[in-house]
């Protein structure tokens, strides 16, 4: 797992698994741990981190329901608070334990051993749009469906950092998932961007922080390849075999 900071108040921790990005926000004596990273040495350390960084864990955010960024609890405890968009719990509520079987599974096919299980307990609904307190200071949270039926996107205001969730990934393409579609995928670049726009970093779901020039044309090359889909070709710097494999499932999803 690498830890960057991108702001004196934002650290930013990459899973060495997916790029899955965990980003800590900070304000006055409290901070916001949004999304999670994959391995369990990761979950491990993530306190320490905060710790030696003068970040007071306050809380668990997420920015959609997708098991890879819920396993926050893992590294805090079961009675951390998880705060996400009333579109992820509702989608939590409907399929009870499907982050947690997600994650057996993914754990069977990588031979991955855990101490216990994910447990999702309560979690807090949270009006999007709307703005959520920390410290001193306001997040923004924005709506960001598409790439699932659910999810939010977290403004930083105070220090210019956006974090969108599975959008504008500089190593995935757009994927759709069961529950996402093209169009409400689409509106969900065109609310980002202007966001996009004030940030001075966005951090994606997955894949390295970026900056807003780069986010931008990402976001560009984001809109035109759903447009052309099912047909279209992938961005050149995201054409492995696994994105062939995503393209696939998109161009079916569309087709359906
Ligand atoms: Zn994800």
């Amino acid at each position: 797992m690498r830890v960057v900071s991108v702001h004196e108040d934002v650290l930013v921790a990459t899973s060495a698994f997916w790029k899955t990005t965990c980003t800590i926000v900070r304000s006055g004596d409290e901070a916001f741990v949004i999304d999670s990273p994959v391995l369990p040495e990761e979950l491990d350390v993530l306190p320490a981190v905060l710790e030696q960084s003068g970040f007071p864990f306050t809380g668990l955010l997420a920015t959609h329901g997708d098991w890879d960024h819920l396993l926050g609890r893992l590294a805090f405890g079961s009675g951390a608070p998880l705060g996400v968009a009333e579109t992820t719990s509702a989608r939590l509520t409907g399929e009870p334990g499907s982050a947690a079987r997600a994650l057996r599974d993914f754990d069977d096919e990588h031979y991955v051993e855990r101490a216990q299980p994910l447990a999702m307990g309560s979690v807090e609904a949270l009006p999007v749009p709307g703005h959520l307190g920390l410290g001193d200071h306001e997040l923004e949270l924005h709506p960001a469906d598409g790439h699932t039926a659910d999810g939010m996107a977290v403004f930083v205001p105070w220090a210019h950092v956006l974090v969108c969730g599975d959008y504008l990934s500089p190593r995935e393409i757009p994927m759709i998932s069961e529950g996402g579609s093209r169009a409400a995928y689409l509106a969900t670049l065109r609310r980002l961007e202007p966001l996009v726009a004030r940030a001075a970093t966005v951090v994606p779901g997955h894949g390295e922080p970026l900056d807003s020039v780069r986010a931008l044309a990402i976001l560009r090359e984001d809109v035109a390849y759903l447009e052309a889909l099912p047909e279209g070709k992938l961005p050149l710097a995201r054409s492995t075999a696994a994105q062939q494999r995503i393209h696939a499932a998109n161009a079916e999803r569309v087709a359906a």
